[in-house]
Parts: C-alpha cells; structure tokens; sequence
C-alpha cells in the first residue's frame, strides 16, 4: 500500500536534508529518500557534502595543515619538533569519524522534526489525481506518494572520455579523499576548487603534485588580482600548475598512471604519477530516478530543468541544488531547499544569488562575494576600487600568516559594495562580513564606519573598504 506524505524529499545531501526538516518545521509530514551507503551498508545522509565533499576536504586539510605549520613554521615560535611523522590511517580515519558524526547528526534532527526516512533509491513511478507515487527501491521495498516532491540528488564526479574512475588509480573525490598513503608523485587534472584542495592536502604532507589545466587562464571565475596573487603562492609552495593543456592518452599500470598531454607551447609532454585525481566538473544525477515516467524536463547536460524560484514543468515537483542550474556549492542548496519549502507552504522563500559567497580553503584561503573587477569592466559599470595587504595587519603579523589582501569594489556613484575579494588567513569566515553588507546593500563606507576588533584580521576589511575613498587609519 502506497504511504501518503504531504512533500516527499528525494536526496538528503545539504538541499534534500534542510529542505525536508524546514517543510517538517512548517507542519507539513514529510518522508525523505536517500540512498548513500555507508562502509557497512546502513545509511549515511549528508550527500555529497557529508560524505565525500565539503566535510572530510575539510577534515584533510586541516590535518595536512597541522603537519605543514608542524615541519616549516612550527620552529619560528621556537617550538623544536623531533622525528614528526604522519600516520595517513589515523588522519583517514579521523576525517571517516567528523563524517559519521556528521550522518549520525542529521539522522537525529530528522527524528527530531519528525521526517520520515527512507534508505534507499527514490525513483518517479506515475503521476495520479495531482499526486505522484514515487518506489524506494532499497532493503526493503516502499511505495510513497505525496502532491509535493522536492528533487535534491545533487552530482558525481565527471570522468575522462575512455578513462573510468577505479578509484586506486584513477580517482575521483571520493578515492582522493581515501589515499591511504603519502603518494610520492600525484596528479590533478583540473585546476578548480577540488583539484586544488586535494592538491593542497597530499602537497602540505609531501607529495610532489603537478595540477594540469585545460583553460589558459587560472581560475577564471575569481577577480584577476586574487588569481594572480594565488598562482604566485601556490607555485611558492611547490605547486605544480601548467596552464593551456591538452590531455592525451591516459594509461594505468602496476606502477601507477602515464598521462600524455600537450602542453601550452604546443610541446608533446608525459606525466608519470603514482595516482591521478581526475577533477574536471560535475554532473547530475537524474540517472535513477525515472523522470520519464511523469516527463520530468531536463537540459541537454541532464540538470532538471527549473525557473527562478526552482519550480520543473511539473506541478507540485520541485528541485534544488547540484541537481539543477547555478553554482554548485552546499550553501546554495541549503538556501534553496529552505525557499522551496516555504514556497510549498505559501510563504515567499527567496535566494539572492547576488550574495552567495564562494570559498576556497587552500592555504591561503580564498573567498569572494559578488562581482570580480572584470565583469564590472565588462559589463560597464562604474567603480572604484580599493586593496589592503594583510602583511599590513597586527593580527597577521602575530599569527605568523600575513600572504594576501582584502579588495574592495564600490559603485562609484552611489559607494555600494559590489564585489569583495579576499585571498589570506581566514578569508572563509571574514567575507560573511561583506556577505552581510551586500545583502543590506551597504556602501564601503559603512563599513569603513564600523568598529572592527583590535587586532584583528577584520581590521584589513575595514582599511579596505577606507581604501575605496584612498584614506587609511593604518599608515
Ligand atoms: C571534494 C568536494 C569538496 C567540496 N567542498 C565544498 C565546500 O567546501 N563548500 C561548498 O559549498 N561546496 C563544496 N562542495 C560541493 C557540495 O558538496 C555540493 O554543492 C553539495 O553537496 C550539493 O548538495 P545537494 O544536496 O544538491 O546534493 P548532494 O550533496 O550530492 O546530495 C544528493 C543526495 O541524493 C542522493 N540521491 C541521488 N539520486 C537519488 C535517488 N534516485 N534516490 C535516492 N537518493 C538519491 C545521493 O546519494 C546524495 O546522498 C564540494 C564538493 C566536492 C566533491
């Protein structure tokens, strides 16, 4: 017999999960289906995110970084390290546990909010009388049906044409993040925010990494400063990164993987590494879910195809997050999730994708939000801009970490921010000032006006934003 929910929630990664809990916080029963299987078979909620992105890339980095400061930075506080070593299982291990705890977490806020769930593969069966009847195909078999679906599967890794994922070779971010030793010569293909982090971590821990990268230019999508500023770091670091490839052949072997590739120079090169992280892009998953079975549009890339407020062309049936257009990223899921739950109830959700922040936690970190000084170029904006040096910084200066700078972009009429940029310690939590700013449409003079904390690395925001109108309190 069919169970009846009033919204079905059709993934639980970081847009099925907190959509499911907000609908259930607005009343309404809910059932959500997730299929992700843990090492023991059982569930592991949390998507992509939970399980093999944002929080163990996380848990990897912060170890590696540890054993970094550990070997090279360590000695300038005078603290003397003896035979350091680094026991990869145990680091693997820890980030396996800050996953579970993660899965375990989410599991509790569904009991908690009352969200019915399901361990297993949702996919459209048919649409009746306004409703849809969706099968679990898991463990156990289910039919549910509710008036209101919310589509959140989120994305896998996109492979090489010819060049399959093994995951001991050849690995996407899953088997990045499970290398179980110190490989002595690693390969990323693809210089974007995965390629980089995983990169950073096997980098920091001692591997000689060599990042190809098919565009010409290195990251695109952030302000020229910042990117220019990064591939003068990185490359500090020992970061290898060649811009303008081509990839060729990719052979496997006992020994690891040859990857032939043309360079920028036209010159025929060949790679050899011990494992190769292939990270070229993401791709949706609509694969398991039958969407044909009650015409469910998708795009010519297979992403459900949405409106604005991430309504499909079926009554009732929404999507959100990785599995839809935008930037794929856990918060912008989150946002939509919440906004189409609120919808569902009649409520007016709304996400402001002008003020989604965009995060790299590389070493430094990078963080943005808003427009880069080229698209302002480009799209013909007037603006004044304005740049401080953390090197500039007492907050800096005393942690040791001083590589970087805040940009400010400022209308140059009105002095409305609208682009802030940061590569530098902590530029994942200080750009949730600027995210706050833009979202209250604040000038850079207001936040010139605000007291910021002394010493603090906010301060380098503050003489930013001062620098707009070319005055400073730090000179
Ligand atoms: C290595 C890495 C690092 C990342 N780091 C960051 C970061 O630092 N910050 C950030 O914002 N983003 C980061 N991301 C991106 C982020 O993980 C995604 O944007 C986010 O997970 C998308 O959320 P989602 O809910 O749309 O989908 P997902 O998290 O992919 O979740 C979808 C869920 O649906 C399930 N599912 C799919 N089909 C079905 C079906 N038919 N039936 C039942 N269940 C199904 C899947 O098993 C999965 O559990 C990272 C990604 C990677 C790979």
């Amino acid at each position: 017999m069919n169970k009846q929910f009033d919204v079905i929630v059709i993934g639980a990664g970081p847009g099925g999960y907190i959509a499911a809990i907000r609908a259930a916080q607005l009343g309404f029963s809910v059932a959500c289906v997730d299929e992700w299987k843990n090492d023991a078979g059982g569930p592991a909620p949390g998507g992509t995110c939970t399980n093999v992105g944002c929080i163990p890339s996380k848990a990897l980095l912060q170890s590696s970084e540890h054993f970094d400061h550990a070997s090279h930075h360590f000695a300038e506080h005078g603290i003397g390290v003896k035979g350091l070593s680094m026991d990869v299982a145990k680091m693997v291990a820890r980030k396996d546990l800050v996953v579970k705890q993660n899965n375990d977490g989410i599991l509790f806020l569904f009991k908690k909010n009352k969200v019915t769930f399901f361990h297993g593969r949702a996919s459209f069966v048919a649409a009746q009388e306004g409703a849809y009847e969706i099968k679990v195909t898991g463990k156990a078999e289910e039919s549910l049906s509710a008036k209101q679906v919310i589509v959140a599967t989120g994305s896998s890794a996109r492979a090489l044409p010819g060049v399959a994922f093994d995951e001991e070779n050849v690995l996407s971010n899953d088997g990045a993040l499970r290398i179980g030793a110190v490989p002595k010569k690693l390969g990323v293909i693809g210089a974007g925010v995965i390629g980089l982090e995983m990169g950073s971590v096997w980098r920091r821990l001692g591997t000689e990494v060599t990042i190809l990268e098919a565009l010409p230019t290195f990251l695109g999508v952030a302000d020229d400063s910042v990117a220019k500023e990064a591939l003068k770091v990185f490359g500090k670091q020992g970061l290898k990164i060649e811009l303008g490839v081509q990839i060729g052949d990719i052979k496997t072997s006992k020994k690891g993987v040859s990857v032939a590739y043309t360079s920028a120079k036209g010159e025929a090169q060949s790679l050899d590494v011990d494992k190769l992280i292939v990270s070229i892009g993401r791709v949706a998953n609509t694969q398991g879910l039958n969407p044909q079975a009650v015409g469910l549009q998708l795009d010519e890339r297979g992403a459900i195809v949405v409106d604005a407020d991430c309504k499909t062309n079926l009554p009732g049936v929404w999507a959100v997050g990785d599995v839809v257009r935008g930037p794929m990223l856990a918060h912008k899921a989150e946002e939509e999730g919440v906004a189409v739950a609120e919808r569902i109830a009649g409520q007016h959700g709304h996400v402001n994708f002008a003020t989604i922040p965009y995060v790299i936690y590389t070493s430094p970190e990078i963080a943005w939000v808003g427009r880069t000084e080229q698209q302002l170029k480009a799209d013909g904006v007037a603006y004044k801009a304005g740049q401080f040096p953390f090197l500039a910084n007492g907050r800096a200066r005393a942690l040791g970490d001083t590589t970087g700078f805040v940009k400010f972009l400022a209308d140059a009429a009105t002095d409305e921010i609208l682009g802030v940029h940061i590569i530098g310690p902590m530029a994942s939590e200080l750009i949730s000032e600027a995210v706050v700013a833009m979202e209250f449409r604040a000038s850079s003079e207001d936040i010139a006006r605000i007291c910021h904390a002394h010493p603090s690395l906010s301060e380098a925001t503050k003489e930013a934003a001062l620098a707009v109108d070319k005055r400073t309190l730090n000179f």
